[in-house]
């Protein structure tokens, strides 16, 4: 796979499925469209923050938040879509749910054990200084915005090695093979993929010694966010764009537009894209309603098939390059 990623960088192609001039929302779909987001991540991130102020477990407090925050977003889908075709599953469903179930076992069982082999690593490394380097006696709210911005270092280098590296790009294939964006999609990951990014993001954290409330924090941070920047409702968050890797700029990663879609790798912040120029929101134009990978229109819908995909590439591709083959992996 080729980058010509900035907005710096040659003229990007219009996609052929993007019609010129930005969508006018009004009425309820307005309000939702500029409050929906920050309204659902100061409630969640706020209620977390009083919760662990107040002596609750920190993954408790947050589990349920997460929980609460995906079903709201589900029916706002329902209620407000801003794609009717996004709705009903192209195929897709069956396989988000597995995966989605298979990533959060696995996260539960490796991460723990992955960060208590970096918590030995860190408490060596503090006593060897003589103090910790976390600044735990900040506001919890400014940690996990110090949080947010090291772990996004890790996920914006991973996310853009995939896209840019051709032998990594099998990994997060499975990820840009949806054929529509909802809030599930924010687990239709590949397991490798979920597990090295989601863990790894937390390895620096561990190393400067955060404690245990600012994990739990992050991960209801990224979960929230992650639902939301893939969610099928309108947004409209003007400047916060420059800031949080939302909707509006992820829509644009998710486009068959090759150049498009090697853009904005943030997973929470749009920072790290900022720094490096990878940043593409155009204002003249609404990301396209028909996603996927351009060179790859039958990749397999299945479960197992998305499980097995990096591991037969070369054959899964050249059938997935011809959906009329007959053998084509479904
Ligand atoms: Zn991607």
């Amino acid at each position: 796979m080729t980058v010509e990623s900035s907005q710096d960088a040659a003229p990007i192609h219009r996609n052929p499925g993007s019609e010129p001039g930005l969508r006018h929302f009004e009425g309820f779909e307005a309000v939702l469209a500029v409050a929906g987001f920050p309204v659902l991540i100061s409630l969640t991130i706020g209620i977390a923050i009083l919760g662990i102020h107040r002596g609750m477990d920190p993954n408790l407090a947050t589990l349920g938040l997460i929980v609460a925050g995906y079903a709201l977003l589900a029916v706002a889908e329902q209620l407000w879509p801003l794609h009717r075709s996004w709705l009903h599953s192209h195929g897709d469903l069956r396989t988000d749910i597995g995966l989605a179930l298979t990533n959060g076992v696995i996260a539960g069982m490796l991460s723990p054990i992955l960060l208590a082999a970096v918590g030995v690593a860190a408490a060596w490394l503090s006593a060897a200084l003589g103090s910790g380097l976390w600044p735990a006696n900040w506001p919890l709210l400014a940690q996990l915005a110090l949080a947010l911005f090291i772990a996004e270092f890790v996920e914006y280098s991973f996310h853009r090695l995939w896209h840019e590296v051709p032998w990594l790009w099998p990994i997060h294939a499975t990820h840009h093979s949806a054929p529509r964006l909802y809030w599930l999609n924010a687990a239709r990951f590949h397991p490798i993929d979920l597990f090295a990014v989601g863990s790894l993001k937390m390895v620096p954290l561990a190393m400067l010694g955060a404690g245990l409330p600012i994990f739990a924090l992050v991960n209801l941070f990224s979960a929230i966010h992650g639902a939301y920047q893939h969610s099928n409702v309108p947004v409209r968050l003007g400047p916060l764009n420059w800031i949080f890797s939302m909707a509006e700029l992820h829509r644009w990663h998710h486009s068959k537009n090759i150049e498009e879609a090697n853009t904005n790798y943030g997973g929470n912040l749009i920072l790290w894209d900022v720094i490096f120029g990878t940043r593409f929101l155009p204002d003249d134009r609404e990301p396209p309603e028909e996603i996927g990978i351009e060179d790859l229109p039958g990749f397999p819908m299945g479960f197992w098939a998305n499980i097995a995909s990096p591991f037969r590439w070369k054959q899964l591709s050249e059938e997935a390059a011809d959906p009329n083959a007959p053998d084509a992996a479904r």
